[in-house]
């Protein structure tokens, strides 16, 4: 695989940067992933827009413009010949060759490193078959709004959930509501077959997938519930589902062991998984 460090195109195990470099001493750093499809990104422009804002949070320059940015993430796609997985993208604070908690001087300059993985998007077991998943204390801190890299908190639930006999994490604020899924947003449908998610803020990740999704039940007439809801809601719920780049729409068939509905991805959720396929093969851009 071919991957991009700071101007290079070089191969994965050629690629390096600093000890000292912020993100891997501090975990100052953000993120992007966006799907590729049929070898297209899927809703780029908005994974864009989320990493400038994330830039503008943190007081963070990307040391490029946006468009050179997309033809890395074009060429990348072209030389590994991806037609279905992810473009992963990291922009650390760099470093001026110490360990120093104070921002370096604007003069040094963020490191940029771009790479693709494969992965089947649409035709997997978990978007078929729906995934189990646990409630656990959303431990994170106060601004999940930022997509920041440092995702000890989401690798925790991850590896706690697996070793409950689960998939994946709803993650639980102290009030009792569930703010998201460890690395996804989490959807409930009531049995008035209405979607409810939690309204956007700084206590979850405004997901484009999630957006896109929202967009799509609207249109199909489905009455959308913007607001928090707690697990015991969720336990009563008809169905429920997430939503992410990396797995676009993804059943949720058991919430603490508790099954939804008769155990089995719900109809109206197999209907959005299906529209949002479509839209994702079809609405990408070249
Ligand atoms: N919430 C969290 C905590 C995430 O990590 C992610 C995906 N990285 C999402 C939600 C989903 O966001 P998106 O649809 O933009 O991938």
């Amino acid at each position: 695989r071919t991957v991009y460090v700071n101007g290079s195109y070089v191969a994965e195990q050629d690629a390096k940067i600093s000890i000292f470099d912020r993100g891997f001493l501090f975990g100052d750093a953000i993120y992007e992933v966006t799907a590729v499809l049929n070898g297209r990104l899927v809703d780029n422009p908005g994974h864009l827009a989320r990493l400038e804002r994330s830039c503008g949070e943190l007081g963070l320059v990307l040391p490029i413009r946006q468009d050179q940015l997309v033809a890395i993430q074009h060429k990348l796609i072209d030389i590994n010949q991806l037609q279905e997985g992810s473009v992963y993208i990291q922009l650390s604070r760099g470093t001026d060759g110490d360990r120093d908690f104070h921002f370096p001087q604007p003069s040094v300059q963020a490191t940029l490193v771009v790479f693709t993985q494969a992965r089947k998007l649409v035709d997997n077991s978990q978007a078929r078959n729906g995934i189990r998943v646990v409630t656990l204390d959303d431990i994170r801190w106060q601004r999940r709004d930022i997509k920041v890299v440092a995702l000890l908190a989401a690798c925790l639930a991850k590896q706690q959930a697996q070793s409950l006999g689960a998939d994946d994490a709803f993650l639980v604020a102290e009030d009792g509501t569930i703010t998201e899924g460890s690395s996804c947003n989490a959807f409930i449908i009531d049995k008035q077959g209405h979607i409810i998610t939690r309204p956007l803020g700084r206590d979850l990740l405004h997901g484009i997938t999630r957006r896109a999704l929202l967009e799509l039940a609207d249109q199909q007439g489905i009455v959308l519930e913007e607001r928090p809801f707690t697990r015991e809601e969720a336990y009563q719920a008809a169905e429920a589902f997430i939503t992410s780049a990396t797995s676009f729409v993804w059943p949720v068939t058991h919430i603490d062991g508790h099954r939804l509905g008769d155990g089995a991805p719900g109809p109206m959720t197999r209907r959005l998984q299906q529209l949002y396929h479509a839209v994702a093969a079809g609405a990408a851009e070249p």
